[in-house]
């Protein structure tokens, strides 16, 4: 059977939040590698969820504007966003 792993390497204080890396691992091999910023400081959590990583919390914990976007009926989140994008303009 191939081991495979996923290693987190390292995290970094940035501006606005942490720069965080991981590798992916094939019999000790590293065969992947991703680096990305995240305003969370988990770095697991931010892997699997870029809401998380762009916004500080995950999407079911985003608060609305109160508004409702006349082009996709759909909601506008606290951050100006709805389902198609012209509500943030
Ligand atoms: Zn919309």
């Amino acid at each position: 059977m191939t081991k495979v792993l996923l290693r987190h390497d390292q995290i970094r204080e940035m501006t606005g939040g942490k720069e965080i890396e991981f590798s992916l691992l094939k019999e000790d091999k590293v065969i992947w590698k991703i680096r990305f910023n995240s305003v969370s400081s988990n770095p697991m959590e931010s892997l699997m969820n870029p809401h998380l990583s762009q916004y500080g919390k995950p999407c079911f914990d985003t608060g609305t504007s109160g508004y409702v976007c006349p082009v996709c009926n759909l909601d506008i989140d606290e951050y100006g966003m709805c389902g198609c994008g012209a509500g943030s303009g």
